[in-house]
């Protein structure tokens, strides 16, 4: 199957949740078994000699990804949260939003120092999310391994903030 095809089950949503958004809803393309077969095997193929010890997926459509993912290569899943969902002892990071902030979580002992994490996620915008995300990673002592998305809305430029951390991996590209 080709990118094309991937991208083609993608449906574009004008104007979701606010006016000027063009959401990217993925979830045509994840009801097809043969799409989403073939978003994990690249994703897959791409990681197998990459060494990663844990996923973290971001809340909630990360998730989706993530733990398919850590099945394949055989590595645990570890869940980054929208704030007060995590029910132990928790490290909190803080990102901007277009307009306010928002928090996200990952437990405190989730992850020991000096593990290989790659932090999966739909779709990266502005980057905000997936870096607060790497900030938590590295808060517990872990390092980045990479940054995987289905999604990347290159006009936004969010893998400037992620560059300097770890490579970035984005299957398709709008
Ligand atoms: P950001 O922090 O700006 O990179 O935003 C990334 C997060 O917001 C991801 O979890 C996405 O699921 C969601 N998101 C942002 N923009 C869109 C969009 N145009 N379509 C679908 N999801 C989006």
């Amino acid at each position: 199957m080709s990118k094309q095809s991937i991208k083609d089950s993608i449906r574009n949503i004008a104007d979701f949740p606010q006016k000027g958004i063009q959401f990217k809803d993925i979830t045509t393309a994840l009801k097809e078994s043969a799409v989403f077969h073939e978003i994990l095997d690249i994703f897959a193929d791409h990681y197998k000699n990459e060494k990663i010890d844990y996923i973290a997926g971001l809340d909630a459509r990360g998730f989706i990804f993530g733990g398919a993912l850590a099945y394949l290569l055989n590595c645990g899943f570890i869940p980054v949260r929208k704030a007060g969902k995590l029910p132990a002892e928790v490290l909190s990071q803080e990102y901007d939003l277009e307009y306010g902030t928002d928090k996200i979580e990952i437990h405190k002992d989730a992850i020991a120092a000096g593990k290989r994490v790659l932090i999966i996620d739909d779709l990266i915008a502005t980057g905000g999310t997936a870096l607060a995300a790497a900030r938590l990673v590295q808060k517990t002592g872990a390092s980045v391994a990479g940054f995987a998305f289905m999604i990347e809305l290159s006009d936004l430029h969010g893998t400037d903030k992620l560059k300097n951390i770890a490579p970035i991996f984005s299957l398709i590209t709008y």
